[in-house]
């Protein structure tokens, strides 16, 4: 394959303290031979593991960058032992923008792995983190929020896979995260994603949803900042104690988690994230806006839980994510 077109400006395995770039080359008309330049630091300290932590993966969702941005600011070498390589905005011009995907070339780059070094800006930065980044990593740690259309209750999150012992391990690295909620987590479409490569790979893989509607709050912020440090200190990469708090798990045991609107309207929810849902009960309605005196279109959960996210703004579309129920694990 061929080799890809991001230079680091930083040496990957230098020792000590390093801020620079994934300097990624995209000549454009503002900028005939320009590039985009993509933050990275990383801060080593001898030969003990490697963890790689990532914000910014949809670049309208805070609290990973707001954690890591300050993490690479004030993690000192001499508190590690081993490699933290920082990456607090992966897809670096949809963050730039404020939007979901990149305004290139609409990317998502949690759908773009393993990614092309001859592809769009998007592949490319998700080739680099396929064949660069990810190998050098023992555990990763990629931070989401709901971004500006959902917001969910802040949970840390790792998947059940067939490799149940690295489910295992995942699940130790999101107790340890101490989040107020951690997930069992299902997905809708794992074709393309960060995480699968990540696990493909044969690495712990933790995630977060933190919040959501396009910004952050004090309390998801202090979650995301604990979260980062509790999980390299469980990969023994910060000395210390691990600040646990309690947690309770959560599990989303088939699609019937997911509630799609069939409706454009406006949409009135009847559950507040976090309050408990029984199987049946009306849990949204999508009010038609084109006129008077047509009834909403009602949305019922298929299953029992409680409410784990729920779409953000006033108005929906056909075929939006409208509500996530996930089950308590008692
Ligand atoms: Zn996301």
């Amino acid at each position: 394959m061929k080799p890809s077109p991001i230079s680091p400006t930083i040496d990957l395995d230098g020792h000590g303290v390093q801020h620079g770039h994934l300097r990624l080359p995209y000549s454009r008309d503002d900028s005939a031979w320009g590039s985009v330049m993509i933050p990275i630091a990383v801060i080593r300290n001898g030969d003990g593991p490697t963890a790689l932590l990532t914000g910014g993966n949809h670049g309208d969702e805070y609290e990973g960058p707001l954690a890591l941005f300050e993490l690479a600011c004030t993690l000192s070498p001499e508190e590690v032992g081993g490699t933290v390589i920082i990456v607090p905005a992966m897809n670096y011009p949809a963050f730039r923008a404020g939007t979901r995907t990149s305004p290139i070339d609409k990317g998502n780059m949690n759908r773009s792995f393993p990614g092309r070094p001859d592809g769009t800006v998007t592949e490319k930065i998700a080739d680099f983190f396929q064949r660069e980044l990810l190998p050098r990593a023992d555990v990763v740690l990629d931070f989401h929020s709901g971004g500006k259309t959902l917001d969910f209750l802040p949970y840390c999150a790792a998947h059940i896979l067939a490799d149940e012992a690295l489910s295992q391990r995942a699940f130790a690295a999101v107790e340890a995260f101490s989040a107020p909620w951690s997930m069992k987590m299902l997905e809708i479409d794992a074709i393309g994603m960060y995480d699968t490569a990540a696990e493909d790979l044969g690495k712990v893989f933790v995630t977060t949803e933190l919040g959501g509607g396009g910004t952050s709050t004090a309390h998801t912020v202090r979650i995301a900042r604990r979260g980062a440090l509790n999980v390299l200190k469980h990969a023994g990469i910060v000395a210390g104690a691990i600040d646990a708090q309690p947690t309770r798990w959560l599990d989303m045991p088939s699609g019937d988690c997911f509630c799609f609107a069939e409706d454009d309207g406006m949409i009135e929810t009847m559950v507040d994230l976090g309050e408990p849902v029984a199987a049946g009960q009306l849990i949204a309605r999508i009010h038609p806006v084109l006129r008077t005196g047509v009834a909403p279109q009602e949305i019922r959960a298929k299953m029992s839980g409680l409410l784990v996210a729920r779409h953000f703004p006033g108005l929906v579309k056909s075929g939006d994510c409208a509500s996530v129920i996930a089950v308590v694990i008692e």
